[in-house]
């Protein structure tokens, strides 16, 4: 078994023993320990990191266990057979068991040289290097392997960089994070400015970090942003779609937004919504704020929230304002509103993408709007029985409560859902009776036949 003493870089940590800090075996996965023994057995050192050693000290349940090592990602690969290797940007190992991964890293470096690559050739480049910044500093590739002082100065918040070794139980902190994790302080490891140009991203993730742990960002971390901001518009929609979806359904989407309506950010991410909110009808603005206290308290009771649902709620403002601007006055399959509906989705993508399956997700809630407050006798056991009627009644339940008069389609649909055959029956014979006109008849009108 390796001494923690012989690990290079180990020297500049201050070091807390098990006696000083509140971090019990029994509150981290099983899985996450049974990497770091594999790891030890086989002579290498791993650690606890990130995330899951911050929410542990401050007595919550962390959402994953990141592990951090001195084996390279092949090592790695080497001594777990139900693993891979990902990503390119930076290489990481997954270790999966079951539905449970744990993300394992190799300690990184500093950067060897400060490589610049045109933002035209990085394809080509990128293969012959390990690390490169493009013309805008950005990081383009970090794979340059070093010691767990270089590591920890390559993360990104201080309180984000505690590294938990069951050697000794012991925890070790090179950048003052525990003094930040007691002033409840997010504070950027090195120089702020050039670590967001490095990887902008970085500005959304203090952002979410403060939503999620009610901590302050600092002023010098905080300075930057408003002036960095657009360099987000360098990032692949892609990665913004994952940022957003963390930002907004992991429990704390209500300060999330808050703090999101402050920042300069919101155009980086959301413009279509923010841009909306300024013009849109008061129930719709509160549409969204309903939806996110409506998410945190499903999160909060276990439950799944669904990007879709996420994305219906988000694109609102935007959707109700084209129809109010375009005098489409319901939410149906019509071309009309459906180009509207497409329109609001295609928007965003420009900023996050939106994956198909969601988008068209979204839209069917949408769609099923105008189903649900018309409640023709004839469809309202299709309508039921669309897949998406749940989560299109719980939209429907989210307009009422934000203030629009849907003349009780939610009551009623509450009573038709949990009824049985008798009480369905007397809910649909109480339905005003909509004529339908008989399009056979008036084209043949005056004909016998
Ligand atoms: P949570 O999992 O609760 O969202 P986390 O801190 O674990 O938060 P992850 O995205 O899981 O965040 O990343 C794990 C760790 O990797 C972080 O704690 C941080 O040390 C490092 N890290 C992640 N993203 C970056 C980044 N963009 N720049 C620098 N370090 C990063
Ligand atoms: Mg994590």
């Amino acid at each position: 078994m390796p001494e923690l003493a012989e690990l290079p870089g180990v020297g500049s940590a201050r070091i807390i023993s098990r006696s000083e800090h509140s971090i019990s075996r029994r509150d981290i996965s099983p899985n996450a320990l049974k990497v770091l023994s594999r790891l030890s057995n086989a002579g290498f050192h791993g650690f606890l990191v990130g995330g899951g050693v911050r929410d542990l000290l401050l007595g919550e349940k962390p959402k994953d266990f990141d592990v951090a090592t001195n084996a390279t990602p092949e090592e790695v690969k080497h001594l777990f057979r139900n693993s891979r290797i990902i990503g390119r940007r930076f290489r990481i190992v997954h270790v999966r068991f079951g539905r449970e991964i744990i993300e394992v890293t190799t300690f990184r470096g500093a950067p060897e040289t400060h490589l610049t690559i045109s933002k035209k050739s990085a394809r080509r480049s990128l293969r012959y290097v390990n690390s490169a910044q493009n013309e805008d500093g950005l990081m383009v590739r970090d794979n340059v392997y070093g010691r767990i002082d270089e590591d920890a100065m390559r993360r990104d918040f201080t309180i984000n960089a505690l590294y938990y070794t069951t050697e000794g139980f012991k925890l070790l902190d090179f950048c003052n994070a525990l003094s930040d994790l007691r002033k409840c302080q997010i504070r950027m490891i090195g120089d702020p400015q050039e670590r967001y140009r490095e990887d902008p991203v970085r500005m959304l993730r203090a952002l979410r970090f403060s939503a999620k742990l009610s901590f302050e960002i600092s002023d010098e971390t905080a300075a930057p942003v408003e002036s960095l901001s657009d360099l987000l518009s360098g990032i692949s929609p892609a990665r913004l779609f994952d940022e957003l979806i963390k930002l907004f359904s992991t429990g704390y989407s209500q300060s999330a937004y808050k703090l999101l309506r402050k920042s300069s950010l919101k155009e980086a991410l959301l413009a279509p919504t923010f841009a909306a909110l300024e013009r849109c009808q008061p129930e719709d603005a509160k549409l969204l704020e309903l939806a996110f206290s409506n998410t945190d308290s499903r999160i909060a009771r276990e439950k799944s929230v669904t990007p879709s649902f996420l994305f219906a709620a988000l694109l609102w403002p935007p959707l109700r304002l084209a129809m109010r601007q375009t005098g489409c006055k319901s939410l149906d399959s019509s071309p009309r509103f459906l180009n509207l509906a497409n329109t609001a989705i295609a928007e965003q993508s420009k900023y996050t993408s939106i994956p198909k399956r969601i988008g068209y997700a979204c839209r069917e809630i949408w769609e099923l709007q105008g189903r649900l407050t018309t409640r023709g006798t004839q469809t309202v056991d299709a309508t039921l029985n669309h897949p998406r009627f749940r989560a299109a009644y719980d939209f429907l339940l989210l307009r009422e409560a934000a203030g629009e008069e849907l003349i009780d389609s939610g009551k009623w649909w509450t009573a038709y859902q949990f009824g049985d055959s008798t009480e369905r029956k007397k809910l649909i014979e109480a339905l005003p009776k909509v004529r339908r006109r008989r399009r056979g008849k008036r084209r043949f009108a005056g004909s016998k036949s």
